[in-house]
């Protein structure tokens, strides 16, 4: 469906739990939250039926997320259950890649297209400076893992910011001699980001010229998202630039949130939007749910206004209850 600005609205980012055994410091407080309780966490039951009727206004690709979504138990039967719905053909999964190496052959067998992994550095202390959780190993394991399995699109996530300068060359070199996507994504303001100071991509970007060469434009093959795509002469990957900061992406938004307990959210900056979960708790029909989303995707903010001081509905809750 099209927004209230007419943007077609195709794309829905789906967290399944606010749970997550890593503590970024850009997303979590170092004492961590307090996790919400399972009886406010929307069973499958409930995302499947939502996602039905998110289908039949034409959002046909789904991307799970969290906290850590493989932190919750048998994914891989809401990825079988989402696939299962006419309309939905994309399903993705965002995740740090800790648990991914088990799961990934019941995932990938239940029909999972993409996974996107963060990794931030390919250094143990710095890993375990930034997720304060020394568990590179694990997250390597699993990128091997995606890599190895066949038909799988996988791509790699970065915050770069300046815990991690020395490593922007080395993880863009994944990208050489494989089928893989290297993005970095501008860190944004949001919860625990919003007192650390970013990278923003020129600098970024020079840095990885300097290394690589110059970064040639991927062309007509802008990925049905954000990211601007490049390859350095040599590479068979591509180095992607997500830049919310820099290179605002709102007005080809494609966008909305559904978040662990079932709030509509519309814009990631503003806390706008619909609370479905007392709708499915008043056992309301597939048309109501319908007319509550059209109406809130209609009113989708115009745009994110990062860095220009706080306004009122501004996102307050940490990354990790949002899904970035
Ligand atoms: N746990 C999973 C993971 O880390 O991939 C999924 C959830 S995590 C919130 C999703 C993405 O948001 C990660 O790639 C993470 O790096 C990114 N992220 C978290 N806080 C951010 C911030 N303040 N600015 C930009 N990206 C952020
Ligand atoms: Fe967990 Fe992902 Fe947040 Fe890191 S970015 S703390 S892995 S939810």
């Amino acid at each position: 469906m099209r927004d209230g600005q007419g943007r077609v609205i195709d794309y829905l980012r789906l967290s399944v739990t606010d749970r997550c055994n890593l503590r970024c410091t850009y997303c979590m407080p170092p004492e961590g939250v307090e996790w919400l309780p399972h009886t406010q966490i929307l069973s499958y039951e409930q995302i499947l039926r939502l996602c039905r009727v998110f289908a039949g206004l034409g959002l046909h690709r789904i991307r799970l997320t969290g906290g850590e979504p493989l932190a919750r138990k048998d994914l891989d039967q809401l990825v079988a259950g989402l696939k299962a719905i006419s309309g939905i053909d994309h399903v993705a999964v965002t995740t740090n890649g800790t648990l991914l190496a088990e799961q990934l052959p019941v995932l990938r067998s239940a029909g999972l297209d993409t996974v996107n992994i963060s990794l931030d550095t390919l250094d143990r202390a710095q890993f375990a400076a930034i997720t304060r959780r020394d568990a590179l190993e694990d997250t390597l394991t699993g990128l091997e893992a995606a890599l190895a399995m066949p038909g799988l699109t996988v791509k790699l996530n970065c915050v770069p910011t300046a815990d991690n300068a020395d490593q922007w060359v080395p993880l863009a070199e994944l990208a050489r001699a494989q089928t893989l996507s290297v993005r970095f994504i501008e860190l944004m303001p949001i919860g625990m980001g919003g007192g650390l100071p970013g990278i923003v991509e020129a600098e970024l970007r020079a840095r990885l010229e300097e290394a690589l060469g110059p970064l040639h434009p991927c062309e007509g093959d802008p990925g049905g998202g954000p990211c601007r795509y490049f390859r350095p002469a040599g590479f068979t990957g591509r180095i992607g630039f997500i830049s919310a900061m820099t290179h605002q992406f709102c007005s080809t938004c494609n966008r909305v949130r559904l978040t662990a307990t079932g709030f509509l959210k519309t814009c990631l900056q503003y806390e706008k939007g619909v609370e479905l979960r007392p709708l499915l708790d008043a056992g309301v029909g597939d048309e109501v749910l319908r007319a509550a989303m059209v109406q809130a995707i209609a009113e989708k903010p115009i745009q994110h206004h990062f860095g220009q001081g706080a306004r009122q509905q501004d996102e307050r809750h940490n990354m990790n209850q949002i899904g970035g």
